[in-house]
């Protein structure tokens, strides 16, 4: 079993590439907050594009450097942030995907020629299910994270927790594409955990997610 010095020797190698991975990170989270306010209809092309190659470079770039994989962890916490304002009525409710998730905008613009267009059976909009998915997902990482973390400091405690986000970004974006090219583009959003994550801070749990890309309830 690798131990500490091993992981701190293994997550080191890639720290000259840290700044440039965390400045595309905050390069899309400014460019999208920006074009979504000030210009959401006239970019929305833009925007996608944007989305499609944020997330192919994290989760490729996340692979050799582990550090990328951070930007799911920043987005997450844009999501509860804005959840914990829609809760208050300061942000729309699910402001997150209709605004800001670059895995749902992807999804939606790259699937949409190859995709099969067939609604997901309503088996998958199950809230036991979804709220089962999220809780999942959030033992996973935090178990993850408890364990990999202690002993480790500075640029491998980040590389350990990157790679931990980054394993999470692309299971999750395996999952969405393959719900998005057997049903609709993004079929994924009905199930995503980040979405059911969303609806439980936001006070809207009980309505059933849209994979029609709008972030609002389904209409079926
Ligand atoms: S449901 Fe998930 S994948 Fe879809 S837009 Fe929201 S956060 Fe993104």
């Amino acid at each position: 079993m690798e131990g500490v010095e091993g992981r701190r020797e293994r997550l080191a190698g890639t720290e000259l590439r840290a700044p440039g991975w965390l400045g595309l990170v905050l390069l899309y989270i400014y460019k999208t907050i920006y074009y979504s306010t000030m210009q959401a209809t006239r970019n929305r092309r833009v925007l996608d594009a944007l989305a499609l190659v944020f997330v192919l470079a994290v989760a490729v770039g996340g692979w050799f450097f582990p550090v990328a994989g951070l930007a799911l962890a920043g987005l997450m916490a844009v999501a509860v942030a804005l959840s914990l304002l829609g809760r208050f009525g300061a942000a729309r409710k699910r402001a997150f995907c209709n605004g800001v998730c670059p895995r749902g905008r992807a999804l939606g613009f790259a699937l949409k020629p190859i995709s099969r267009g067939k609604a997901l059976p309503r088996s998958f909009s199950d809230l036991s299910l979804r709220r089962g998915l999220c809780g999942f997902m959030m033992f996973c990482v935090m178990g993850s994270l408890v364990r990999a973390l202690p002993g480790l400091e500075g640029y491998p405690a980040l590389a350990a927790a990157g790679r931990i986000f980054w394993g999470l970004c692309v299971i999750s974006l395996a999952g969405g594409l393959a719900l998005g090219l057997l049903y609709r583009p993004r079929a994924w959003c009905v199930v995503c955990p980040m979405g059911t994550l969303q609806d439980t801070i936001s006070g809207t749990g009980v309505r059933r997610a849209s994979d029609d890309g709008t972030g609002e309830p389904a209409r079926r």
